[in-house]
């Protein structure tokens, strides 16, 4: 199943057509997408067994943030073991965590404001908790993940490292900074959820490529050793960490441009796009 949101509303999106979760639920579920997270089992369970109509044809254009309202936000540094490397950091024993503040959150298209003089990208793949989890094991971590979804953990690298220790969370949180979409994707829509090819282009021009199988700790240990410490709660998102290729470290250093169109995509999930333009 995909999930999409149209004008605010929550629909399943199958091909080129919508239905509309609040309608076809007379109204059980939705339309307010934080309303379907909440009682995503329930959702699920009606989803895979309620006589879905055909639906509407859509825009996919119009799509908008799949998860607008998360009441948490997890990101993940140092998930690859490359990118690990050309940050010059140790291959980490515990994920180190940050968060990405609400306010930065974004639709899968529009324009972000070049916020400083080093903004970067790095595309990552984003898990949305599915229903509460607490101390979860790792052998049970898929399933408290309601699906999976594309996400930009775009970065003003002056701004990250302006002081000691690095401030991550600001860093990467300003307006339109953490885009995700187009849409939300079951784990069970995938052949092998452990192993998604990810990537991003500037211009065309491929600077990110890898796989979700080389994350250092998967999205079920993720979750697990989250939610040993912190309760998880339906809606909220982990952005799980980047691939190699990001700005900061090639040689020489590159970031991103005014007209700089940046598209990301996880193979069957989809892709994002934004446009960068000039900051105030
Ligand atoms: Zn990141």
């Amino acid at each position: 199943m995909r999930i999409g949101v149209l004008n605010g509303r929550t629909v399943i999106v199958d091909g080129q057509r919508a239905v509309d979760v609040a309608d076809a639920s007379n109204g059980r579920f939705g339309p307010a997408p934080a309303a379907v997270y909440d009682a995503w089992t329930e959702f699920s369970e009606w989803a895979a067994t309620a006589p879905t109509p055909n639906g509407t044809p859509y825009d996919s254009s119009a799509l908008e943030n799949p998860v607008p309202e998360p009441r948490q936000i997890f990101a993940i540094g140092l998930n690859y073991a490359e990118h690990a490397a050309e940050s010059h950091y140790a291959v980490p024993e515990f994920p180190p965590v940050f968060t990405k503040y609400r306010s930065s959150l974004a639709g899968p298209r529009g324009e972000v404001e070049l916020a400083g003089p080093k903004v970067d990208w790095e595309v990552e793949l984003v898990a949305v908790i599915g229903r509460p989890a607490h101390r979860v094991p790792e052998s049970e971590g898929w399933n408290y993940v309601a699906g999976l979804t594309v996400g930009q953990d775009i970065s003003e690298r002056e701004t990250q490292f302006a002081a000691t220790p690095p401030q991550f969370s600001l860093g990467k949180s300003f307006p339109g900074f953490s885009p995700v979409g187009p849409v939300l994707v079951t784990v069970d829509e995938l052949a092998d959820p452990d192993d998604l090819e990810l990537g991003c282009d500037i211009n065309g021009e491929q600077v990110q490529k890898g796989r979700t199988s080389e994350m250092i700790f998967s999205v079920p240990q993720l979750v697990s050793r989250l939610s040993h410490i912190t309760p998880l709660l339906a809606g909220d998102l982990i952005f799980t960490g980047t691939p190699a290729g990001v700005g900061l470290g090639r040689t020489p250093q590159r970031f991103l441009a005014a007209g700089d169109v940046l598209r990301s995509y996880i193979a069957g999930i989809g892709e994002i796009e934004q446009t960068f333009v000039q900051g105030q």
